[in-house]
């Protein structure tokens, strides 16, 4: 018995040792590698029910179907169980609860600044796209501060000092082109945007209209030209880049109870998710997260054929549900994101991982 108490309690100093050494490091975030970059990719109003039946139609699959770390998100907002995409958007940009309509502000109406404006001041670049105005909801609450969306003007001029590298999408009557010129950006619009060209700052619009059309209706592959170009121009900074994509249109297709408009929003929408996690599989310090806001439509998917290959769905509304939405990660602290969360969770873990200091507004 003698000798075998020595060895048990060097075992145990050893396993105290590392115990010590654990404890010691402040560990907010589960993995020790940190991404350079983050793309985070909003299908907006898109729930599991879409992403399901979107799976079904797909030739080959979904990319959204690689992914092996999948979390749940609790979407209510500060003030309603079902939240709007203002709100929505503005907890993970900003990682607060906050009234639905609001554009990057608290309940108090107040600005909280957001991931965006924390990652530039740490010299990262950043970027946003949109199926939509770059003005409307989502987009907006990455860099605006109003206190309510339907300020589209307002949301516009808010852009002029936010110095965003890469900004792609519609919303083109809202914004004063001459200003964005003097400002040092390359402003292009539809067939006059060179995908290939390299711009280190550049506003690209879809057309002149304010909104994108739907993806039946011509849009063709411009959301996934705009998440390559603007990669491929964030990625120059070596000090890292946060890109949010957003896949505006699904939403709509579930306001409307459109199903084929959901499905071929979300089918369009996952071709972007491919673009970045196939990036992120080369560069290896990127963290892809693909998530919704909310889900819109109460879409239920009661018959399907597996021959005929159709699905026969039920809308259950014309609004937002509070189901949970999924948040899909990959990359360098995806397993951050793995359990079921509240969406400010989602912010929180983004900032963490990209060393984010916040700042005063
Ligand atoms: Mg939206
Ligand atoms: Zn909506």
């Amino acid at each position: 018995m003698k000798f075998l108490k020595q060895p048990l309690c060097l075992l145990i100093a050893i396993s105290m040792l590392c115990m010590n050494c654990n404890g010691g490091v402040k560990a907010v975030h589960k993995k020790l590698k940190h991404p350079l970059n983050i793309i985070l990719l909003i299908g907006d109003g898109m729930g599991l029910a879409q992403i399901s039946a979107a799976s079904h139609y797909a030739a080959g699959g979904l990319c959204l179907d690689l992914f092996t770390i999948i979390g749940l998100i609790k979407t209510s907002s500060g003030d309603d169980y079902i939240t709007d995409s203002a709100a929505g958007a503005t907890a993970y940009s900003s990682g607060v609860h906050t009234y639905n309509g609001a554009i990057g502000v608290g309940m108090d109406s107040l600005p909280v600044r957001t991931i965006l404006e924390m990652a530039k001041a740490q010299e990262l670049s950043t970027g946003l796209i949109a199926t939509c105005s770059i003005t409307h909801a989502t987009p907006a609450s990455f860099f605006a501060h109003q206190k309510s969306r339907s300020l589209d003007a307002d949301i516009a001029n808010d852009i002029y000092n936010q110095n965003i590298d890469v900004v792609i999408g519609g919303g083109k009557p809202y914004f004063n082109l001459e200003k964005l010129k003097q400002l040092g950006y390359h402003v292009a619009t539809g067939n006059d945007i060179d995908w290939n060209a390299v711009y280190p700052q550049y506003f690209y619009f879809y057309n002149d209209s304010i909104h994108l059309p739907k993806w039946k209706d011509g849009r063709a592959d411009f959301l996934v030209k705009a998440t390559q170009t603007a990669i491929r121009t964030l990625n120059k900074n070596k000090k890292g880049f946060f890109l949010m994509v957003e896949g505006s249109q699904i939403d709509w297709g579930g306001h409307n109870n459109d199903f084929e408009y959901t499905v071929q929003e979300t089918l369009d929408f996952d071709k972007a998710v491919r673009v970045a996690y196939e990036f992120a599989k080369k560069d290896g310090n990127t963290l892809v997260l693909v998530t919704a806001d909310h889900e819109t439509g109460g879409l239920a998917l009661n018959e399907g054929s597996l021959k005929t290959h159709t699905i026969k769905p039920a809308y259950t509304t014309g609004h937002h549900t509070g189901v949970m939405v999924p948040i899909y990660a990959y990359g360098p602290g995806a397993e951050n994101f793995g359990g079921t969360m509240e969406n400010i969770k989602v912010f929180e873990h983004m900032a963490g991982l990209l060393n984010l200091k916040s700042i005063q507004h």
